[in-house]
Order: structure tokens, then sequence, then C-alpha cells
């Protein structure tokens, strides 16, 4: 959800360098997108003014001026905007500039006093030309430049919005760059004595891996030097950069399509780098869960469906109680939260907003936190007292495949370590992982399946125990990137509403392992069959209730990640199928930092 992406350094095409950082950003998902540049040399116009360029759709699409280009510049600035205030043109796009066209700035999140802050400026006769509540910061920091120097200007202009937002400013007459937050993730990078700012540290990769996360209610002043300041007493802080030690090559698709296909692709290695490693990485969690009164799961999308999946291993595995909520609602449910209490947040990036904000008020009543997440540095990351990290590398596509599948892989290992076996775990997912493999080589096999679906415009996928949140789980992925409306559901739930809208024809998925649900699943399909729906069953073995037959070998507990595989893979070929980007799908985005 929005990138930020600017260069501060010595090299003379900077406009170049931040059009491939936003590039990078891409995945993140944005409406409408701009660079600001600042030219060297020229005459003063040229010297002191901006040069903005800004489009809707994608960068990709647009014919770039060459001359924007080659403008042989050090110092600029991008931005790929998700509108919240304002429609998507290119007027709103970003980077705004103030009257003068000297300060230059580019924002993430929501500016919640933005109405009363334009008024007052448009009595001071500032001309706006968007309809953004991001414009009104440039000619803030162009009133406080009436008696104070640029970083201290952005400083009080920053400190007058209310709401959680990040900025960059610019200021052509001193070349500097000036970041502040108070919501959503900056990560500067550094190489020697070349400064890139991004809303996440891959964009940064490919230029270095030495990086400061930077906190809310931090700045930092960038230009020949580094300086971090606390907003709010504008003291001096201590600079802690981190190595980032991520692969860039991740950043890549390779021999793949799509990042969607080659994420699907490596989660057989992810598995059983965390079967066979991840032993040490989660006893410390193990132990806090031992003497926590009352655990919770807290997730977003995918990650909640993950988060279910671990309330079954826990209970059936470890005979431990733990409760999932979906982040956004985990709000209204902090009644609960004491201070022994343990919450668990899942978070792919790291930064979901909705996991941000409950944890924030759970951290205010001493409870404690733990997250697993796949992003070093993040912000959920810094909160919590206990990590894990989750090891799947950069997950580009916007839905989320290899960092669902790592944190199933996490879960059991955990669940099992409870019962101090976690050998069992490790074993088990070793066999998923191969049979995940199998799957993913014989995908044609799909094909038929993928076919028949692509003709409707509703499916149904039912499971029971840990195959309901799988149900959750592949509806998702099929809606997600195919647009189909699907809806999973448990399958008790079946004879409660929704089987009223099953008739001849309706395609329904049912999982089917063989488990302890697997007598009660197999009724399910039976009854939707009697009433004309075409059952694809997904289980170890065929049955004459299915009219079509996804084979996954049973893998004990680890069978709820074996039979996710197929569904990721047929919602894959649905998006290509109907025309669409699997990596890109329309409204979403990768990290939801705003509300
Ligand atoms: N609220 C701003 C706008 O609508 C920023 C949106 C964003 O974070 O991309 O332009």
């Amino acid at each position: 959800m929005c990138g930020i992406f600017g260069y501060v350094g010595t090299k003379k095409n900077a406009a170049q360098t931040v059009l491939e950082g936003l590039k990078l950003l891409e995945y993140r998902g944005y409406d409408s997108w701009g660079v600001a540049v600042k030219e060297k040399g020229g005459n003063k116009e040229q010297k002191t003014k901006f040069v903005v360029e800004k489009r809707t759709g994608k960068i990709a699409d647009a014919k770039l001026n060459s001359k924007f280009l080659i403008l042989n510049s050090s110092l600029a600035l991008g931005h790929t905007r998700w509108a919240t205030h304002g429609g998507v043109t290119d007027k709103n796009a970003h980077p705004h500039i103030d009257c003068t066209r000297k300060i230059s700035i580019i924002h993430n999140g929501i500016i919640e006093n933005y109405q009363e802050l334009k008024k007052l400026l448009e009595k001071k006769h500032h001309k706006f030309l968007s309809d953004t509540d991001s414009e009104i910061i440039p000619h803030l920091i162009e009133e406080e430049l009436k008696k104070f120097g640029f970083a201290t200007s952005v400083r009080n202009a920053f400190n007058m919005l209310r709401g959680m937002n990040a900025i960059v400013a610019a200021y052509s007459i001193s070349s500097e760059m000036v970041i502040a937050k108070t919501g959503s993730p900056l990560v500067i990078g550094e190489n020697k004595k070349e400064f890139f700012v991004s809303s996440d540290a891959t964009s940064i990769l490919p230029h270095t891996k030495k990086m400061l996360f930077i906190k809310d209610n931090e700045m930092a002043i960038i230009g020949k030097n580094l300086q971090l300041i606390n907003l709010g007493d504008g003291k001096k802080q201590k600079i802690n950069f981190e190595t980032i030690n991520w692969k860039s090559q991740n950043l890549k698709k390779g021999k793949f399509p799509h990042f969607m296909i080659k994420e699907i692709s490596e989660q057989p290695n992810i598995i059983r780098n965390i079967a066979t490693t991840y032993q040490d990485q989660v006893s410390s969690l193990t132990k806090t869960i031992k003497t926590a009164k009352g655990t919770f799961f807290i997730g977003a999308g995918t990650a909640s469906f993950a988060g279910l999946i671990g309330t079954y291993f826990f209970s059936k595995i470890a005979n431990k109680h733990v409760n999932m909520a979906y982040a956004s609602e985990f709000n209204y449910l902090l009644d609960f939260i004491k201070n022994k209490s343990l919450i668990i947040a899942l978070s792919q990036s790291g930064e979901t907003i909705d996991v941000v904000e409950p944890l924030t008020i759970a951290k205010k009543k001493k409870a404690k936190i733990a997250t697993l997440t796949n992003t070093q540095g993040s912000t959920i990351y810094r909160m919590s007292d206990e990590k894990i990290l989750l090891g799947a590398g950069i997950e580009q596509a916007v839905a989320s495949t290899k960092a669902y599948i790592a944190k199933l892989s996490i879960l059991l290992m955990l669940s099992y370590q409870l019962v101090n076996s976690s050998k069992t775990a490790s074993e088990q997912l070793i066999e998923s992982a191969n049979e995940i493999e199998k799957i993913i080589k014989n995908k044609k096999k799909l094909k038929p399946v993928v076919e028949l679906l692509a003709k409707n415009k509703h499916i149904y996928i039912i499971g029971r125990g840990v195959s309901y949140p799988t149900a959750l789980e592949a509806a998702l992925k099929i809606r997600e990137v195919s647009y189909i409306h699907a809806e999973g559901l448990a399958g008790g739930e079946l004879k409660h509403g929704t089987i009223a809208l099953i008739s001849k024809g309706t395609p329904c998925i049912v999982f089917a392992p063989l488990d302890e649900t697997h007598d009660a699943i197999l009724s399910n399909a039976i009854e939707i069959r009697s009433r004309g729906g075409i059952i694809i069953g997904v289980s170890n073995k065929n049955h004459p209730a299915f009219d079509y037959f996804i084979e996954v070998k049973n893998t004990s507990d680890a069978t709820a990640l074996s039979q996710i595989v197929p569904l990721q893979l047929i919602a894959y070929e649905l998006a290509l199928k109907k025309g669409y980007d699997p990596d890109k799908p329309r409204n979403l985005a990768k990290s939801v930092t705003v509300k």
C-alpha cells in the first residue's frame, strides 16, 4: 500500500534510480505514481525548482519524457499512491509541491485534521492544485520556512498533522531530504554517502544491505550526512544501522512467468528448511506459551487463516486452548487482555496496520507480544518481545502463498514442541514437502478442474476441523486473483443456510483428508451432489461422490499444508485463464499500512 522511494547522493541519474525503486514497490499495489527531481546545473529556475512527473496507471505503461529521465540530478523522490483523499487523477498523484516549487513531498497515510489546516493555509493565500490531504504538507513547510531552517520547518509542520503518517520532504535549495513518521514504515539505506529511503528494505537491497529502520516519532535529516532526531523534543538520537541478510535474487522472477507461481514452487524448500533448522528458534516461544495465561493468535486475511489452523494444531496436538481473532476485530476484544496474556501476531509484512493497532494497545496493558513475520526490522518485529522469522524469502505476489506455508510449518513445530516431540513435526513436514513437490510437478492434472471453475460465477469450498480454515484460505486465493466469487465454510454449517444456494451444476470443492473429519465431510459432499452440485474432492483417495478428484497424499497433521497447494495452483491458473495478472490483483495491496 503506497510506496515511498527517495534518493540523495552522488549519482547523476537520481530520477532513474527512484523509478527503479518504485518498480520494486509495485507489488504493494497502487493506482498512480509520480517522481520529483531536482535538476543540477542549468539556469536558476532549473537549479532551484522541482521537475515533477505524475501519472495514473502503471509505471511500465507510461511513455516517459526522455528529457525527464536524463535530468542531471542527485536528488529525487517518488511515490506510488493508494488514493484515500481525492480521486485517482494525475494532479492528485504525489509528489506535491509548495507555491514556490522548491519544496516537494511524498506522503503515506491520512491526515485527520487536513481540512482545518487547509482552511488556515487558504487564508494565507496558498494555492492548492489537488484534492488530497497530503498537499497541505509542502505549504505548511513553506510557511514555517519563513522563520526556521528546512529540517525544523518539516518537524514543525509534521507535528501539526494528526493521524498515522509518513513523509519524505525535499528542499531544492539545500539538496536535503527530511523524513518523518508516526505510522507506516520508512527505512534508510546507506552506501558510501549515498542514501536511499523507502517504504521497505527490499527495494533498497540492490544498492545496499546497510539499513536503518525509522521508529514512530522519529525524523531523519539526509544530506551529505545523516542525523536522526526525536520528533517530540528535537533531540539527536543514536544511529544503529542493521545489516539485512536477504538475497536480492528474490526480487526477480527468474525462469518463472509470475512471482505467484515462483513462490508456490519455493514452498517445499521453505518447509524443509523450517523442519530441519527451527527447533531452537521455536523453543523460547514454546516456554512462553507454557507460562502464559491466555494465548491469542491475531492476523489479517491469509495470516488469520494460518492462525485458525494453529488453534486446531494446538488443541489436537498439544491439548492447549488458543483463540484466534481477526486483528481488525481484536481492538474490540482487548478487555480480556491482562499482563500475563500472550498475543502471537502473524504478519508476512510485519507492517499490517490492523495488527499494529491492537498490539500497541495490548503492549500498554503489559501483555507479552510474539510475532511470526517474514520481515526483519518491521514495525511488528520491533514491537515484539519474541520473534520468529518465517524465512520464506521476500514474497512479491500480492496473494500470499509461501509465507502462509511457512507460518503453518512453524505452528506445527510449536505444537509438537509443546509436547516435547518436535521430531514428529519435522518428519511430517518433510513428508508434506515431498508431496507438495509432486503436486506442483503434476499441476497439468488440475486442468479439467480449472476449465470447469472458470465457467462458473460461484464456487463453494468446504472442510471440517483443520480443513475448515483451509477452505477459507482456498476461497480467498480464488477470489483474490481470479475475481470469481468463492466461499469457504465449515462442512457442518452448510445445512444452516448456504445449501440453499446449491443448484444443478454448482461447483463445490470438498477437502476430505483421511482424518477424523473424513466420514462427516463425505456426507456433506453427498448432500450437495443430491442437489445437483458438482463435487471436486481433495483427498487421499477417490470416492464415488466425487465428480473430479484431486489427489493429496495424507501426511498426518502436515496434510493441512499439502492440501492447500492444488488450490493455490488452481487460483493461479484461473487468473491466467481470465487474462488477469496474478501478481497484482485489482484493488489489493501487499502491505496494508492504511486502515
Ligand atoms: N492520503 C494520501 C492521498 O490520498 C496518501 C495516500 C497513500 O498513502 O498513498 O493521496
